[in-house]
């Protein structure tokens, strides 16, 4: 059977694979298959369970904090409230939309999908849907607000007794369901479910879809330029449109917010009518400060160097394009990988302002206030993660030769 790579465009024979194996694109390490069938019916579990265990850590107490006498508690669903209080309602919808809706959307869609799967219905929209489903994984955070809840936790600490509620031990369970639930999703072979990837006969013009890699052999040229892929219904092209504007447009405008949210403090805590400004630094260097060094060095990775790479990263490949450079692409394409990987994990600190702000609420004597510093830093995390979704890697492959390239069918790499 031959199949298209996804990243790079090269069309490749797959073999039979046998069991444990894995075909790796031979140009740029692309997984183009592995062995074995779509683990639905534990996915199916794993998914009910999540689902479960959503309600009570979304609508239980997560973290408790006694100060002086008074009691306040962080509840996930409620929990922006207190950013909208303070007048920063872009924040508070961004939290409530990351850490509550998307959620709850996407383990609805995935289980349904699965439950389709499972039973044997292959309905119109399951295609639809499960694109749906995967273009809600990456804004459902559960796992990067558990890591968000440990650094508040942390910090929350150093000012007053806190302790974990049931809605934090709920949200543990939670979010270890869903973990399990990434560890289980293998999503060539569910999209395999879907509807089986058809053998291309005619490498040259064929591409694949950029969601789902259904591979396409376009009639002319307006169908290689925009066609509806018959999988998941979604309207792709040889080329994602107006991606390098697109990118690049998205990257500038974060560099530049790159900076305030540097500089600007993201938050300013109160003591006793004392005002400590705390800028994303000044905050690591804090849980440093406190002994908590594993956590102080998961949030500088999160929220400096990632947010760095990300746009040094997209913007060293925007330039070769421009270029038309054919140096480091297997390097830039794993780049751009790593890239989409990781861009989310960079909402640690805007959750944990969230959680602090409501925890820390004691008027005069101990108070959390957000400050313009978190709007500028959330929006350089958001900006840069469609960037890196908007990107067409196959664009950086164009530099070689395409026409002979296209044509050619190679063997994959068998591992
Ligand atoms: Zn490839
Ligand atoms: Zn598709």
């Amino acid at each position: 059977m031959i199949i298209l790579c996804p990243d790079c465009g090269s069309a490749q024979t797959l073999p039979a694979l046998a069991p444990m194996h894995r075909a790796i694109c031979h140009r740029c390490g692309a997984e183009l298959a592995r062995s074995g069938q779509a683990r639905v019916q534990a996915m199916l579990a794993a998914t009910a369970t999540a689902l479960l265990l959503y309600f009570p850590a979304t609508f239980l107490p997560v973290l408790i904090v006694e100060y002086n006498g008074q009691m306040r508690e962080n509840i996930i669903a409620t929990g922006a409230g207190a950013l909208w209080g303070q007048g920063y309602w872009t924040l508070a919808t961004g939290v409530f939309l990351l850490t509550v809706v998307m959620p709850l959307v996407w383990l609805i869609l995935l289980f349904v999908v699965l439950f389709a799967l499972e039973s044997g219905r292959h309905p119109s929209w399951l295609g639809p849907l499960m694109r749906l489903c995967q273009s809600c994984r990456p804004w459902a955070m559960p796992e990067i607000m558990l890591l968000g809840g440990f650094v508040a936790y942390s910090r929350a600490g150093a000012m007053a007794t806190t302790s974990i509620g049931t809605g934090g031990w709920s949200y543990l369970f939670y979010a270890a369901a869903v973990l399990a639930i990434d560890l289980l999703h293998d999503r060539h072979a569910l999209w395999e479910r879907v509807m089986p990837t058809p053998s291309i006969m005619q490498p040259l013009g064929a591409f694949a879809c950029h969601v789902c890699r259904y591979p396409i052999e376009p009639a002319s040229a307006e169908g290689a330029r925009r066609c509806a892929c018959p999988r998941c219904r979604v309207t792709t092209g040889a080329r994602k449109e107006g991606a390098f504007n697109q990118t690049a447009a998205l990257v500038i405008t974060a560099a530049i917010l790159y900076i305030p949210a540097n500089l600007l403090p993201v938050m300013t805590v109160l003591n006793f009518g004392e005002r400590t400004p705390n800028t994303i630094l000044s905050g690591i260097g804090e849980l440093w400060d406190q002994g908590v060094w594993p956590l102080a060095i998961i949030v500088f990775i999160a929220s400096l160097a990632v947010p760095l790479l990300k746009l040094l990263g997209l913007s060293w490949c925007l330039a070769m394009i421009v270029r038309r450079s054919g140096s480091q692409l297997v390097a830039r394409t794993r780049l751009v990988r790593l890239i989409s990987f990781i861009g989310r994990w960079s909402n640690i600190d805007v959750f944990t302002i969230s959680i602090l702000c409501v925890l820390a609420d004691f008027g005069n004597l101990e108070q959390v206030e957000v400050d313009p510093g978190a709007v500028c830093f959330a929006a350089v995390v958001i900006l840069t993660m469609i960037a890196s979704h908007c990107f067409d890697i196959r664009m950086m492959w164009d530099c070689i030769d395409p026409g002979a390239e296209s044509a050619r069918v190679h063997d994959p790499l068998v591992l």
